[in-house]
Formats: C-alpha cells, sequence, structure tokens
C-alpha cells in the first residue's frame, strides 16, 4: 500500500479518511461515486503529496463514462480545483478505464475540505453555459465538449454526496 510509506508521519484518519479504503483495493469492491485516499507521500522536507481517486462509476460494471462526460468533466475538475484550492491542487487525470479521475493535492489531504471543494464544483457547473479551457488554442480535441451532457454527470454525482467517503 504507498500511502503506508506515509503512515508514521501523517495521520490519515485525523485527515477523515476511513483507513480501510486507504490504498490500493479490489476493484471489485469498489461503490461509487466515491472518493478515497490512495496515496499520500511524504517528501523529505515534510511536505506530503495526496492521491485522490474520484471514482463515478463502479469498475466492470458496464456504466463506463463517454469520452464527452469524462473530458468535460475533466476540464470543470481543472478548473474549479485550481480556483478554489490555488496553493495545493496540483492536477487532476482521467482514469484510462473511464470509470473516474486522479487528484493530486501538495499539503491538503482533509477528506472534508476535498469533498466540500468538490460539491462546490458541481454546484458550479449546475449554473455554467460554457466549459472552461474549451477553445482550440486550450484544448487537444474543443469540440468534444457538452454542458449538458456534464450538468448531468454532476447532478448525479452531487445526490450521492452522503455516501462519498463510503468508496468499499
Ligand atoms: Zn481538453
Amino acid at each position: 500500500m504507498v500511502a503506508s510509506s506515509a503512515a508514521d508521519r501523517v495521520d490519515l484518519a485525523a485527515l477523515g479518511w476511513d483507513l480501510s479504503t486507504v490504498g490500493e483495493l479490489d476493484h471489485r469492491l469498489l461503490k461509487a461515486p466515491s472518493i478515497k485516499l490512495r496515496s499520500a507521500l511524504c517528501g523529505i522536507n515534510g511536505d506530503v503529496v495526496f492521491g485522490v481517486d474520484l471514482r463515478i462509476r463502479r469498475p466492470n460494471a458496464g456504466e463506463y463514462l463517454s469520452a464527452t462526460e469524462l473530458h468535460s468533466m475533466e476540464h470543470f475538475l481543472l478548473a474549479g480545483f485550481r480556483r478554489h484550492l490555488p496553493a495545493h491542487f496540483v492536477s487532476v487525470g482521467i482514469m484510462g478505464c473511464r470509470t473516474g479521475f486522479y487528484l493530486a493535492f501538495l499539503n491538503e489531504g482533509r477528506a472534508r475540505t476535498i469533498c466540500g471543494v468538490l460539491e462546490k464544483v458541481l454546484t458550479e457547473i449546475q449554473a455554467a453555459t460554457t466549459v472552461p479551457y474549451a477553445r482550440i488554442d486550450e484544448c487537444g480535441d474543443y469540440v468534444n465538449h457538452s454542458v449538458e451532457v456534464v450538468r448531468e454527470l454532476a447532478r448525479e454525482v452531487s445526490a450521492a454526496r452522503p455516501a462519498w467517503l463510503d468508496a468499499a
């Protein structure tokens, strides 16, 4: 388990994570939509990089996100986490299995904070009229976006808010 390398120095339970779901888990057990801590990597100077999985669909359940859902949600997550956690948000990446996203944070691993920001981003999507960074000079497939599709997806994830941390 990747997180074990940081467990001595970072109190992951105090950050609000269910320790039984930290690290790599059997994908047959994963619930969705959910948020779980995958890793907490300490640097030699005490900084910590947190890897967080935002799982939107259950693995191997035939519920894969479409290319447009993944792409537009990726853009909103990038814009939103950058705006709300400018000193801590590192990156967002799409899971190749099309069931969710990888999020990375520097020195911000509190489950409540990360869930709170995600909730804000999902709410902002409801009011958005355009997808961020969707101009031809900003995106590698700028025509492959849909506010309507991502709005529906945001609603789906928001509705599961009470169970987000129940990841497996
Ligand atoms: Zn793009």
